[in-house]
């Protein structure tokens, strides 16, 4: 008994932990290069690697920069009822309205998006190859937050509805089970985006009235499944983690209609407009002919705080499954 209970917790810990999963943010970038236009693939494809691996580093740095978490979310249903017009859609206005200390403390992902495109045009501008590099890798990550629903509902982790776990089920569980085996990621081409700020705000407020429908299914479903079939016993790395059980997630996946494999679609189509956008913004620099290529030791610092805060978690938590394990053979 005291093993299940231990376990389940680190389980929940477990899936808090993510946004979109690691799996699927660097699917997400790695898959949006291909939608790209010659001039741009030539520069990107070599470098797909670092593009895809470095799609989580804002999830990382959320453990050592305060600031990090508001970036990833918007809790839109707390400014009243869909589509949430009290809420102005540009930062001033919004700020005039609610006041900065508000808006961050409910999410800042749109706004934030914006800061990331104008960063990444100007690096195109500047024709600063790694800033290019790191700049894409980043804005992919926060494209996909925007399309998660739970990610713009303050019920994000079914908290508030007795559903806690579901935050990674959808956004984790799912896309690993099934993305490789039977998803389809030949999207067509990248457009250019007329009006990118109209863009995000349309995907996200599709996540916010997507968010009930994320949340209820679940619930229906959950009733048709008792407890000892709706979870299985995963080992990793010869520990025993609680996870959604296949048939649930399959049947979840089949509720939904497909909800999942059509956002992380809509996310690599979105990632690569955003990229082609910038690129075309700031005149269409020749990408094979860029400088500085090497990162500064600015950029090589940030990567090592970004990765050392990320370790020291997974460490905590290592200590935590040890301790786990201990208290269970006392
Ligand atoms: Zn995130």
């Amino acid at each position: 008994m005291t093993r299940l209970v231990i376990i389940v917790f680190l389980s929940l810990i477990w899936q808090q932990t993510f946004c979109w999963g690691f799996y699927a943010h660097k699917k997400i970038n790695y898959q949006a290069v291909f939608l790209l236009p010659p001039a741009m693939l030539a520069f990107y494809k070599p470098k797909i690697n670092f593009i895809s691996e470095h799609a989580v580093d804002p999830d990382k740095r959320r453990y050592a920069v305060k600031e990090e978490g508001s970036r990833h979310y918007i809790d839109l249903d707390y400014y009243g009822p869909y589509p949430f017009d009290s809420l102005p859609r540009t930062w001033k206005e919004a700020v005039l309205k609610h006041s900065e200390e508000i808006l961050q403390d409910h999410g800042i992902l749109p706004w934030w998006l914006a800061t990331m495109l104008y960063r990444l045009t100007e690096a195109f501008k500047e024709k600063n190859a790694s800033r290019i590099l790191k700049l894409s890798a980043e804005i992919g990550h926060y494209i996909a937050d925007a399309h998660v629903p739970l990610h713009a509902s303050s019920n994000h982790n079914g908290q508030l509805s007795g559903q806690k776990g579901i935050h990674g089920f959808w956004e984790s569980r799912l896309p690993e089970l099934l993305a490789e085996k039977e998803w389809d990621f030949f999207i067509g081409k990248a457009a250019y985006l007329k009006n990118p700020s109209g863009f995000m705000w349309s995907r996200i407020l599709e996540s916010a009235a997507a968010a009930d429908t994320v949340l209820k299914i679940e619930k229906q479903l959950s009733f048709e499944f008792p407890s000892d079939q709706r979870f299985s016993f995963e080992n990793r790395n010869g520990v025993l983690i609680r996870q959604y059980s296949s048939a649930y997630t399959l049947a979840y996946n089949k509720s939904l209609k497909g909800m999942v494999e059509r956002r992380m679609r809509q996310s690599i189509y979105a990632v690569a407009c955003f990229w082609y956008t910038a690129w075309v913004d700031a005149g269409q620099p020749d990408l094979l002919r860029l400088g500085n290529e090497r990162f500064s030791e600015e950029d090589a610092k940030e990567f090592e705080v970004v990765n050392n805060a990320w370790r020291n978690k997974m460490a905590a938590f290592d200590t935590l499954k040890n301790k786990a394990y201990q208290h269970d053979e006392d």
